[in-house]
């Protein structure tokens, strides 16, 4: 009995290691949320496919231990990272009283990696991922991190930086950042990475605030005191001596 939760990076096929791939191919039953059972399609012909809008989290847990109860080898996929604010936690946990159920997490490429990737790089020396979605983490806790990560000078990835009903957060954030760092301090975003739409946009921390560009498949990068741009591209040196 062995369910595993497969992190199947950013976007569609190209994004997908070689272990994850297996992994779906290997299963006879897929579990997720619907983008992302669409986002692997060509390898689910002929397999059952339960896939839940984007709030049944434990159901979906749920229904996947079921799976494997009945014998059925599943694989429940998340995207980016299976274990970066993905579903590798929460299956434990709901599989916690079924020792006998084999969880196995399959790692992906995270947001931050491929975001970083598009725009140089921006995550080369010490940084920080923070996200900024209050739905699991109180907010004061959120902001305590921001400001600990500002005054640490690390280079800051910010998850879930706006949602519909959530826009005010990255404001916060900005103007928490700029007790410790310039408004002038190079940042960029990326959106729909590894997706139709991709795109990635260099910037200043300034630009960051009011941005209605920025939303859910957002990933937001504010480089720390050394981040420079290089030909168009975010970068953070390697340390702190001179090079
Ligand atoms: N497990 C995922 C993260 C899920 S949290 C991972 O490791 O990447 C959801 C947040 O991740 C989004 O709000 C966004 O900030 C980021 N994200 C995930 N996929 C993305 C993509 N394709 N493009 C841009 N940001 C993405």
């Amino acid at each position: 009995m062995e369910i595993k939760v497969v992190g199947i990076g950013p976007g569609g096929a190209d994004f997908l290691t070689p272990q994850a791939k297996r992994a779906i191919e290997e299963s006879q039953v897929v579990v997720g949320y619907t983008l992302y059972v669409e986002l692997v399609a060509d390898l689910t012909e002929g397999k059952k496919i339960l896939s839940t809008p984007m709030k049944g989290e434990v159901q979906r847990c749920e229904m996947a231990l079921e799976e494997a109860l009945k014998g059925q080898k599943v694989a429940f996929v998340c995207s980016g990272d299976a274990g970066v604010y993905g579903m590798a936690g929460i299956m434990n946990q709901v599989a916690k009283n079924h020792p006998e159920v084999k969880i196995e997490t399959i790692s992906g490429i995270t947001a931050a990696c491929s975001g970083a990737a598009l725009l140089g790089a921006p995550l080369i020396h010490d940084f920080a991922i923070i996200s900024l979605s209050d739905l699991l983490t109180p907010l004061d806790l959120i902001m305590k991190r921001v400001k600990l990560a500002g005054e640490g000078d690390f280079v800051i990835c910010l998850y879930n930086p706006k949602s519909k009903k959530r826009t005010e957060y990255l404001d916060m954030t900005v103007d928490i950042l700029s007790k410790y760092r310039p408004l002038t301090t190079p940042c960029g975003y990326v959106k729909h990475i590894g997706r139709e739409g991709e795109i990635s946009v260099v910037c200043t921390m300034q630009d960051l605030k009011n941005n209605s560009d920025i939303d859910m498949f957002t990933t937001v990068f504010i480089g720390n005191s050394t981040t420079e741009l290089i030909n168009g591209k975010l970068v953070t040196p390697r340390g702190y001596k001179n090079v």
